[in-house]
């Protein structure tokens, strides 16, 4: 029974780490992520992400019809209780080249915000910016960020409710500084499935609260909202991603993506039977069943 037990295990493990490879090679063809000859800076964190952002790349590594160099790096900001010798061990053992850059953005960090406000926002910028001028000394020829689907899309929606903006965080992107690439290979990966991969593979997890700063709250309530709508209507989310994949800038409002100013009716155009602008259109919707909205441009 025992090992019956062990046997789905595995076999629920292997379908997991599959599934993850798979579609983080999506990604990487998708959005050209990876080219012959490039030098991949796989920031490490310690947490689950990252981890499973290096595990996959490795292996990808392998069956690669291209050549890329992986380094990966992690910055020690010298948070009280930061366990130095954990990621050193894991990467020795793993065979993979890396750096570790000691930098102290905790004491400036603490010193400059003062006690109870968020220290995240600073923090991570103080991280960027180190990041970056190591890939430039290292010759990487892009950065590697653990961001998975669901970071993504809390982003779209922080951005939305806080922000007033409709914009998420791309699997691909020119840093401001105009001089690095940061990737996001695990763009198409859900955290559940990182969550269980992690796990299964017992990666050394460095605890990311060692700051002490709180959790940024509005991160928090947007999760939650994500979760409870996924629970009540599985799917959603991968629905909501393939939303950003898939945008109609004439159906939105942003003029500078549109030129509605030039808008001309063509005169010459085959006339088509004539539709009702206010008439109730159903349709079918993965997981949520029959949908009704008000208008058939809702839905084309
Ligand atoms: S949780 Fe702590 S270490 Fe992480 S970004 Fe925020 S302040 Fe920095």
């Amino acid at each position: 029974m025992k090992e019956l037990h062990v046997r789905q295990d595995r076999l629920e493990f292997n379908k997991l780490q599959k599934r993850l490879r798979r579609l983080v090679g999506t990604a990487i063809v998708d959005y050209n992520m990876i080219e012959d000859g490039d030098k991949i800076m796989v920031c490490l964190s310690g947490g689950k992400d990252s981890y499973t952002m290096l595990d996959i790349l490795l292996s990808l590594q392998k069956t690669a019809p291209i050549n890329f160099e992986i380094v990966a790096v992690n910055m020690d900001q010298k948070q009280p209780g930061f366990p130095e010798h954990v990621l050193p061990e894991y990467l020795t053992a793993l065979g993979v080249p890396f750096h570790i850059i000691e930098k102290d953005t905790y004491s400036i960090v603490k010193e400059i915000i003062p006690e109870g406000k968020t220290t995240c926002g600073l923090c991570s910028r103080l991280r960027r910016g180190t990041l970056y001028s190591f890939a430039d000394e290292i010759g990487a020829t892009k950065i590697a960020l653990g961001h998975h689907r669901d970071d993504i899309i809390e982003t779209l929606f922080l951005n939305m409710f806080y922000g007033g903006k409709l914009k998420a965080m791309p699997p691909k992107l020119l840093a401001d500084n105009k001089r690095n690439i940061l990737i996001r290979p695990l763009a198409y990966c859900s955290e559940e499935d990182i969550i269980e991969f992690a796990e299964a593979k017992g990666f050394p997890i460095i605890p990311c609260n060692l700051c002490g700063s709180q959790e940024n709250l509005q991160r928090q309530v947007i999760k939650d909202m994500l979760h409870a709508w996924e629970k009540q209507y599985p799917g959603r989310t991968e629905t909501l991603f393939s939303a950003i994949k898939n945008v109609t800038p004439s159906q939105l409002a942003d003029t500078s993506l549109f030129n509605f100013t030039d808008l001309q009716a063509d005169k010459t155009a085959p006339i088509e039977a004539e539709s009702d602008a206010c008439a109730t259109v159903e349709t079918f919707v993965p997981n949520q069943g029959v949908v009704q909205f008000l208008d058939a441009s809702d839905i084309l």
